[in-house]
């Protein structure tokens, strides 16, 4: 029976997640602050309220009305929800999916890009970064848009997993060079993290778009992300979207964690100042080199990634050895900034 499924998904590798269990876990990039206890057992009580007998209806809409709000959506635009930032990976994919089209992204940049290509059938052109520093390369990205006519432009900002904040005006060139051939998703997974974001660039650009998630906000379990774009865009993508793909709970989830924003801004503020104690710990250690990272996690390169990766676990410690994802990654750990406890078992571990 295995012949029904198509050969190039039988040729596939599952997503894989790394086992966890028991050790300090700095491999996902998840928030490592939980809510204090009396918020859990006050959302404990929330959740015990919500109708499961019925399908989710207006709990989705006060829910994006909500993160409208929380994001400062502008006017004449919309927002869609994902069941996380991945599925709305993959309905956007589908959106441009005619035949011979092409989506484009820097790369090393996040994986499902190209795996949702490779399971809806447009053709994926990855573009390298700057070796020395993970610095979009400007030159080789505008002849690519020419050559290729992109339908899709993803670009991460903070890119996963160089945590690079892309620069500015390289960003304008292309959302420009792209005006007339696609869309240009700016993926803001990491932007609680971030001293810019894009937002702005949806009131000046007709074909941009802005995706966010809640799972690096403090969320990763709830799976929420969200599409942000001109009204009519969205609604275009709205189509694709499977009528009841955010469960009550989940939505009910986020809605508290929303009302209670100024605790996840808290742990945000301490995930960034444990992120520059991390990188100054690693930029001491001799042979090591940190790359500047505005997420939460930090990408750096050791004389012998995979002798690293194995001190860290033997040690109690995952981090995620990203070495064999591309040539410009040899040699680099991807490191997420957990607890300033965690970080101080990290650091320790590290030591020659
Ligand atoms: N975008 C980027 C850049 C990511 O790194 C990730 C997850 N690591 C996602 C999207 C997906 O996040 P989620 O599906 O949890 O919303």
């Amino acid at each position: 029976m295995l012949d029904v499924i198509r050969p190039d998904i039988q040729n596939l590798h599952a997503y894989a997640v790394q086992p966890s269990t028991g050790f300090i876990k700095l491999d996902v990039m998840e928030n490592p602050h939980r809510l204090p206890p009396d918020l859990q057992a006050e959302l404990g009580a929330r959740l015990s309220a919500v109708a499961l007998n019925r399908y989710p209806a207006e709990r989705l809409d006060d829910l994006r009305a909500a993160l409208a709000r929380h994001a400062g959506l502008p006017e004449g635009c919309a927002l869609m929800l994902g069941n996380g930032s991945d599925e709305l990976i993959s309905l956007l994919t589908q959106a441009i999916a005619r035949p011979g089209a092409v989506v484009l992204a820097p790369q090393p940049s996040f994986v499902m890009y190209q795996l949702s290509c490779q399971l809806l059938g447009p053709r994926f052109v990855g573009v390298p970064c700057r070796a020395e520093d993970f610095a979009l390369d400007r030159n080789a990205l505008l002849d690519a848009i020419a050559l290729h006519r992109p339908a899709l432009l993803w670009l991460a900002y903070p890119n996963n997993p160089t945590g690079t904040l892309w620069d500015d005006e390289v960003i304008e060139a292309l959302i420009a060079a792209m005006q007339h051939h696609g869309l240009v998703v700016m993926d803001e997974a990491y932007q609680p993290f971030a001293a810019r974001d894009s937002l702005e660039r949806l009131r000046r650009h007709p074909h941009v778009m802005v995706m966010r998630t809640m799972s690096k906000f403090g969320l990763a379990g709830v799976r929420i992300g969200y599409l942000m774009g001109r009204t009519e865009l969205v609604a275009q993508v709205e189509k694709l979207r499977p009528p009841f793909n955010v469960s009550v709970l989940n939505a009910e989830a986020a809605l508290f964690a929303l009302e209670h924003e100024a605790v996840y801004a808290a742990q945000a503020a301490a995930i960034r100042a444990e992120r520059e104690r991390l990188f100054a710990a690693l930029q001491a250690l001799p042979g090591v080199t940190p790359f500047p990272s505005q997420a939460n996690m930090v990408l750096a390169r050791f004389p012998d990634a995979a002798a690293t990766f194995a001190q860290l676990k033997a040690r109690g410690i995952l981090v995620k050895n990203v070495s064999a994802m591309h040539p410009l990654l040899h040699n680099c750990l991807r490191l997420t900034v957990g607890t300033p406890e965690e970080n101080s078992a990290l650091i320790k571990a590290l030591q020659p």
